[in-house]
Formats: C-alpha cells, structure tokens, sequence
C-alpha cells in the first residue's frame, strides 16, 4: 500500500487507524472479561475450600473431646466397679456409707459424660455428612470450572491472535502515514483513552462537545488539510464513508 501524502489520504488512514483501534479495545474488554471471570472463579473455590477446610478443623477439635470425654467416662466406670467391691468388704455403716454416697456422685457423674459423649458423636456424624456434601460440591464446581476454563483459554488464546493480528494491521496503518501524524495519532491516543479521530456533530466536536466555528466546517468540508480540534485537540472530520484505499481510496460526503 501507498504512503498517504494529500490530507484526505491521511484523514483515510488515520479513520481507518481508528477503526482499528476500536476492534482491538472491544477484543481487549472481552478479554479482560474472560479473564477477571476465570479468576472469580477459582475465588469461589478457595472460598468453599477455605470452608470445608474450618469443617475439617471443627471435626478434629470435636473428635479430640470425644476422645477425652470418653476417658473420663471409662475412668469413672473403673472408679465405680472399684466402690462397688469395696463395698463388699466394708463393716462400719459409716465408712458403708461414704461409699454409697461416692457411688451415688460416680453414676451421676457417669449420666452426665454419657449424655456430653453421645452429643459429642451426633456432632461429629454432622460434620463428616457436612463435610462430604460439601466435598462432593467442590469436586462438581471444580471439574466445571476445569471445562469452562479449557473453553475459556481457547478464547483467549483465539483473542490473542486476533490483538496480534489487529496490532500488525495498525503498524502498516501508521507506517503510511507521515511520519509527524503518526506520532501525533499515538500521542493523542494515549492522552484521550484511544479516542483519536472524531467527527463533527452538529457543528460540533463529537470528542469534546465543542462548537466549531463556521470558518471551521467549511475547512473541513473542503477536506484539504488534515485538521484538529481546537479545545481536545483530537484529528476531527466531517461525516464521511471511507472506501478502502485499494478501491480507489475517494473519500465520500453522506
Ligand atoms: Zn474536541
């Protein structure tokens, strides 16, 4: 392709820049998207994997207390077995008595570690159910996530491409231009979030809002010279279709 040396060949180029640069920011968001998706995903698992993991720690503690509690319970039965042969060889009502009445504290204490062992079970059988049903979540969500996200780095990898591709496109572009309004589209570029070439709107820069003086339009209708915005500076034109250069490359007023 031929470098642009008359203002509407420039003003061709820099709208067809433009153009450019608007499908790869649209690519750019998808992008983005996708991959801010992939990530709240993988947030969620640690998230459910963070919660199983205090069940886990919850079930641990408990079976600990089971096990002492159940210890308790045993050493209190021994302790009862041994009163009861005591009492057996004891001949003094009063001493008959201190051990009835020790048996008496040992069975209720006994009722009580029983009562604490049992609730301790029913809590532990709730955090292994738990736990499994939640475990049997995890292992549903993250086989998903893995195919969501096979299907997701495809699309990624197709977008990249497409930037690539968009990206060599835009460096012929800017390699016909000349070489200050090459630099002055990148410079604008950077400085008006990728909003470069604007067209005139009722009078007006559609990039600032500003209203351009009649003298202006007429320039810009003439189409000689490559204008630019007073107030944003963008590169502003009148209302036209581009034609591909390769087609004859006119520029057409609607
Ligand atoms: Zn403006």
């Amino acid at each position: 392709m031929a470098d642009a040396t008359n203002a509407r060949e420039i003003l061709d180029v820099l709208r067809a820049l433009q153009a450019l640069d608007n499908e790869i920011r649209e690519v750019v968001v998808e992008r983005d998207e996708v991959r801010s998706n992939l990530e709240r995903l993988q947030v969620v698992l640690s998230h459910m994997d963070k919660e199983v993991d205090d069940k886990r720690g919850k079930l641990t503690e408990a079976e600990r207390w089971y096990t002492a509690k159940n210890k308790e319970l045993e050493d209190d039965r021994e302790k009862l077995t041994r009163s009861k042969s005591r009492l057996g060889g004891v001949t003094k009502s009063k001493e008959y008595m201190a051990v009835q009445r020790e048996m008496d504290t040992l069975r209720k204490s006994i009722g009580t570690r029983e009562e604490e062992v049992l609730k301790l079970l029913s809590a532990i059988e709730e955090f292994r159910s738990a736990i499994q049903v939640e475990e049997q979540k995890i292992g549903d969500l993250r086989s998903e996530a893995r195919s969501e996200e096979t299907a997701k780095l495809t699309r990624l990898d197709e977008m990249e491409k497409t930037i690539a591709a968009v990206k060599g496109q835009r460096d012929v572009l800017l390699g016909r231009l000349p070489p200050r309004y090459a630099k002055q589209y990148e410079t604008i570029y950077r400085g008006r979030a990728g909003v470069v070439v604007v067209p005139v709107s009722g009078e007006a820069c559609s990039g600032c809002h500003i209203h351009l003086q009649p003298r202006m339009i007429s320039v810009l209708i003439h189409g000689e010279t490559v204008e630019t915005c007073p107030q944003c500076n963008r590169f502003v034109y009148v209302q036209t279709s581009i034609n591909p250069p390769s087609e004859g490359g006119g520029v057409r007023v609607d």
